[in-house]
């Protein structure tokens, strides 16, 4: 798209920014001229270049683009036209995202500030404690709890310590890790290289899929343009890890950068702000977490909801013609991200959370931590869209495979507890639904296993026979009421 652009051989500036978020939308092309912006979404080569000569004799070509926003010639963040999915939710972390460069130091500091670089530790400590800001993300050490508490510890802890970026989100129903690194990654860099000074840490390290090339390639860029604009004596360094849905749990992803082959959850406490990476005090925060981060460091106010401060990002997947990744106060409701996606058939329910979500009929529930807890769903950021012609229990059966296949093996009740999940349900289809061992079942590995991925392994199963019950006993009368189902 670029090159059609180029080629077009205008005076015109031409850049290759990230996704907004809104894959439905792309190829999307922006055109900007005097403090107004078209947007082309689904846009041509041919088109590109069209919109490139336009540009080029001083026309703002409007024909065919799905939004016309004016704004202040300049603007450093994305103009949100008042219509249409870019419209959905706020765009507070992913403001860059789309518009700014992402490795350009000027476009991000035009969009976010600076961070200061002589930020003391205790002020930066009152200034997450004041915020409430909790983490974002399975992957992050502080995942829904305060994040000042992670950094009081390290901060306390003996020895030479060392903030991790975890960036192997290998769930795909939740890419607001990806969008950040690829769209903005320098809004989660600074904040890391911030934590590492105010801790006196030397070092930072980024994680990363093997499978993320695009974020890799300019994380790595990013790194390189930010170590020489604030500290040339800075190490910031991008190690890779394999692209499993476990290796992101905190204490797998600080195993595979020590270089361990076979990754298994360490036992906590001590957790790896007091004891992670080679035994180092350890901050480990995704890149969701490190975006708050930033905004908070540099004074603005996060708004949400004072239980859980600030924005969170969804993925809005499943049966729908496109995802999207929207960004959501935590004072919205889920349902307010709809709007952001064409869904596919009717709506039967929807899994939030990601692969170990929560099953629910209602997205009419509080986009915050605690919000979506008391319902009994999860805080990954993602929400798949299940459409009616998908069999609940079939759903319920391929998250409990996914869990006896892919847990690490460590701990027992993960370890046997999916086996058994799996028999369970297997036994539906032979005639026997046996509910309450289920749902005991569910509980025990909730409350024993080691790590998030036992925890939360059942929970589709469980949610799912709270929602859908009716459908657990028609199995076992040997029908399937969506008419999909084969055996487990
Ligand atoms: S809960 Fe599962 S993934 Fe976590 S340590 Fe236990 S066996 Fe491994």
């Amino acid at each position: 798209m670029l090159e059609a652009a180029r080629d077009a051989d205008a005076s015109v500036a031409t850049a290759a920014v990230g996704s907004t978020g809104h894959v439905g939308l792309e190829p999307l092309v922006t055109a900007t001229l005097d403090g107004e912006t078209a947007f082309f979404s689904e846009c041509s080569p041919g088109r590109a270049r069209s919109v490139t000569e336009a540009l080029d004799g001083g026309t703002l070509p409007s024909e065919d683009a799905v939004a016309v926003v004016e704004h202040e010639p300049g603007a450093a963040t994305l103009p949100v036209p008042d219509e249409g999915p870019l419209a959905v939710g706020e765009r507070g972390v992913l403001g860059s995202c789309g518009w700014a460069v992402p490795g350009s130091i000027e476009d991000y500091r035009a969009g976010a500030g600076s961070l200061p670089t002589d930020l003391e530790l205790a002020d930066a400590l009152s200034r997450l404690r004041e915020s409430g800001l909790r983490g974002r993300g399975r992957g992050d050490a502080s995942a829904d709890a305060p994040v000042a508490d992670e950094w009081t510890t390290a901060s306390e802890a003996a020895g030479d310590p060392v903030v991790v970026v975890n960036a192997n989100e290998a769930d795909d129903r939740a890419a607001g890790d990806d969008l950040l690194l690829e769209g903005a990654p320098l809004s989660v860099l600074d904040p890391a290289l911030t934590a590492a000074e105010a801790l006196g840490a030397s070092d930072v390290v980024a994680y990363l899929s093997e499978d993320a090339d695009l974020a890799r390639e300019r994380v790595r860029a990013a790194a390189d343009a930010l170590v020489e604009a604030r500290d040339p004596e800075a190490s910031l360094r991008v190690v890779v890890g394999p692209d499993e849905y476990k290796a992101g749990e905190p204490t797998m992803a600080l195993e595979a950068i020590e270089g361990n082959h076979r990754l298994e959850a360490r036992r906590r406490p001590p957790g790896p702000s007091e004891y992670g990476l080679n035994g180092r005090p350890t901050l480990v925060h995704t890149p969701r977490t490190l975006a708050q981060v930033g905004r908070v460091l540099a004074g603005v106010d996060p708004g949400g909801v004072p239980a859980d401060p600030g924005t969170r990002l969804f993925t809005v997947a499943g049966d729908v013609a496109a995802p999207a990744t929207v960004e959501l106060s935590t004072g919205a409701t889920l349902s307010d991200a709809l709007p952001a996606v064409e869904p596919e058939g009717s709506r039967k329910a929807a899994c939030v959370g990601g692969v170990f979500g929560g099953v629910t009929r209602s997205l009419d529930v509080p986009a915050s931590a605690p919000g979506l807890e008391s319902a009994r769903l999860g805080t990954n950021g993602a929400v798949e869209l299940v459409g009616e012609s998908t069999c609940m229990v079939a759903l319920a059966g391929e998250r409990a495979k996914f869990a006896r296949e892919e847990n690490c093996g460590r701990c027992g009740p993960c370890r046997e507890g999916s086996k058994q999940l799996v028999d369970l349900l297997r036994d539906v289809y032979d005639g026997e639904f046996a509910d309450g061992m289920l749902r005991e079942l569910g509980r025990t590995m909730r409350e024993t296993s080691l790590c998030g991925f036992g925890s939360d392994a059942a929970r589709p199963v469980t949610t799912t026979i709270d929602v859908f019950e009716t459908e657990f006993h028609a199995h076992a009368d040997g029908r399937c009421p969506s008419g999909t189902c084969t055996k487990l």
